[in-house]
């Protein structure tokens, strides 16, 4: 199947006489008629639900779809992006262990990294994601177990030279784990470029509508775990918690996400519910239609912006001349995103009574809807960054984040424009 048929028909293929549609399963337990059944599934000896909390039929049909759509082997539906980020990495790092994430990464992510895992003891170093090879490779340890960053960082719009970590990161024997929220599958698929591991907040366009906060992590299946059996433990060696299964030699290329659903999912307890997966799956079946729309709408308000007297500076990947033109040419000839990011002039003061005289845009936390929306990252998400925390996540003061959705291009011009003349 090719992509857009795939966002239909991938993950749910009805039997003879079983709902068109795909069932919302909403039902935390699963019946058996013995007990030695039961306790197979226990085992991981037998497949089959026994309690939501690990895995639900609905969730795993979206999981599937988007595992086709990403072109890995499998895929694990979250509650939300940060639990799918928190649990990629946690799924191979444990206490003592190193992480390198690019620097330009969505802010809550940034906290989580440098804050939350630091208190589990997990260290990170945050790289400069343009930086050359040289000044990268200075970054790894000998406990370094992955490496993070964002296809086109948010709200920063950086373009992730793909190819360069991925070679990097397997110089060093570890997995790049890509979070490839904001260009989607759509347009990006990282596994084609040598990323192990796909993450997402399906919040965001994937859901498209702002209805169901949600997060997923993609297997590519290709990182060869047993190549490293001493930097990755958890997969090559016995799990006590579930009598002594090696995950690598039971599960093979479905070792690392058969262990975050078993081990992580069972212990922390992150699962997506059906009914936001349900959600999800209607939004995935319009993604590549709403992601052209989102991409053609934003070139033409970068180009609008970028022609205004009022504006200071313009960030948006698809406009020629921009820093990151050329990576998104490779990356993502089709369309990067609908998000552009800009100054107008008088900097952050100027920027908010801008924002307040928009009409038709919202200002809102979320990104990456239907509707187009506004944010002044430096005082809300990225507002427990410091301004040197914020110089490395390459975001302004006076950045203002544009979400472009797909509504006439023509009526969020003139929004756009009135506000500045106001
Ligand atoms: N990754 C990116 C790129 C994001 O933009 C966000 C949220 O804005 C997240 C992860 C976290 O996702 P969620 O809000 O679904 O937890």
């Amino acid at each position: 199947m090719k992509f857009n048929t795939k966002c239909i028909q991938a993950g749910y293929t009805p039997k003879n006489g079983e709902p068109r549609v795909l069932p919302i399963v909403q039902s935390t337990t699963y019946k058996y008629d013995s007990s030695v059944e039961m306790g197979k599934l226990f085992d991981l000896e037998a497949e089959g639900y026994f309690y939501t909390r690990l895995q639900n039929p609905t969730n795993d049909i979206v999981a599937a779809k988007i595992a086709a759509l990403e072109g890995g082997v499998g895929a694990m539906l979250t509650s939300s992006g940060q639990a799918a980020s928190f649990f990629s990495l946690f799924n191979i790092c444990s206490c003592g262990d190193h992480i390198v994430s690019s620097a330009a990464i969505y802010g809550g992510t940034f906290n989580l990294l440098g804050v939350t895992m630091k208190k589990m003891g997990v260290e990170v170093t945050f790289v400069d994601p343009d930086a050359d090879e040289e000044t990268l490779n200075a970054a790894f340890r000998p406990n370094t177990k992955a490496v993070f960053a964002e296809s086109i960082a948010n709200p920063a719009l950086i373009v992730l030279d793909i190819e360069k970590f991925a070679k990097i990161a397997h110089a060093h024997g570890v997995p790049l784990i890509v979070d490839n929220t904001f260009p989607t599958p759509a347009n990006l698929r990282p596994f084609e470029f040598g990323a192990d591991i796909v993450t997402h907040s399906t919040t965001k366009y994937m859901d498209g509508h702002a209805s169901a906060v949600g997060g997923v992590i993609v297997d590519s299946g290709n990182f060869d775990w047993t190549k490293y059996p001493d930097k990755f433990p958890g997969l090559c060696t016995p799990d006590d918690s579930y009598h002594g299964i090696t995950y690598t030699e039971r599960f093979g290329k479905l070792a690392y996400i058969t262990k975050a659903t078993a081990q992580l999912m069972r212990d922390l307890g992150s699962i997506q519910s059906p009914q936001n997966a349900f959600l999800i799956n209607t939004g995935l079946d319009t993604l590549a239609l709403r992601m052209e729309r989102h991409c053609s709408n934003a070139q033409k308000v970068a180009e609008f912006l970028a022609s205004n007297e009022r504006i200071s500076w313009v960030n948006y990947p698809g406009l020629p001349g921009n820093r990151y033109y050329d990576l998104a040419q490779k990356y993502m000839p089709n369309g990067t995103c609908g998000v552009i990011s800009f100054g107008v002039k008088g900097g952050r003061e100027a920027a908010t009574r801008f924002m307040d005289n928009l009409k038709l845009a919202a200002i809102v936390t979320h990104v990456a809807d239907v509707r187009t929306c506004v944010l002044h990252p430096a005082s809300t998400t990225h507002r427990q960054l410091t301004d040197q925390q914020l110089v490395e996540c390459k975001i302004s003061p006076d950045l203002i984040r544009l979400s472009v959705g797909i509504e006439d291009v023509d009526d969020i011009i003139a929004d756009i424009k009135q506000a500045l003349e106001a």
